[in-house]
């Protein structure tokens, strides 16, 4: 028997959220079509294990999301970070976020990426962001085989992208004046279980 695509079984599941979320929420809908406001920005792999708003339980409206491979968050100039300058600055900005989350997950293609090298492809150019992560998990373990390193690199790339964004100055002026807070997480898909990076420590402690 030929398998439906992906495509249509998600039009035809369309109408079933319609009804049984849409309808039954119409007033909240109905306010949420006028106005946004989320109280978090999560920042994912585009991983489709990942899906911030499944694994936290989210409604519509409760999250604001941006996605990009291995939830990397690039240096405030460079090249290729237009995009999450952008969704970072209107949700901080317009929104009023009060949590910045970067969410790392283990066994992401991404980081396996870095680890293994791509050349000639578009994703070299987004992934040489880790290069510093890299380099950082090289010199922590120096005989380290590239599945160790893999696993040393997830660990730190939250944490890499987490001290960028505390340079991009929309997210400055929030951590000075107390409004916002940044969190470096990980999700181990394995296990099923949620860390946060803790910077008194420098280790992740297990959630909630
Ligand atoms: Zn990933």
């Amino acid at each position: 028997m030929e398998t439906k695509r992906p495509s249509t079984r998600f039009a035809e599941a369309f109408p079933e959220y319609h009804t049984s979320y849409c309808e039954t929420h119409r007033q909240k809908m109905l306010q949420l079509a006028e106005r946004q406001s989320p109280g978090a920005m999560v920042l994912s792999c585009c991983d489709s294990r990942t899906d911030p708003a499944l694994l936290f339980s989210c409604e519509p409206g409760d999250v604001f999301v941006h996605r990009a491979i291995a939830a990397l968050v690039p240096p405030l100039d460079s090249p290729v970070g237009a995009c999450i300058r952008a969704a970072t600055c209107y949700a901080v900005e317009s929104l009023q976020v009060r949590d910045l989350i970067v969410l790392g997950h283990t066994s992401c293609g991404g980081i396996s990426a870095l680890v293994r090298g791509v050349e000639n492809t578009p994703l070299e150019d987004w992934i040489r962001v880790a290069e510093p992560v890299l380099a950082r998990a090289r010199a922590l373990n120096p005989d380290a085989d590239a599945q160790s390193l893999g696993i040393a690199c997830e660990r730190l790339a939250p944490v890499f992208s987490l001290k960028n964004l505390e340079a991009y100055p929309w997210v400055a002026r929030g951590l000075k004046d107390g409004s916002l807070s940044l969190h470096a997480w990980l999700y181990s898909l394995r296990e099923g279980e949620l860390f946060a990076y803790d910077f008194a420590t420098e280790s992740y402690h297990q959630l909630p």
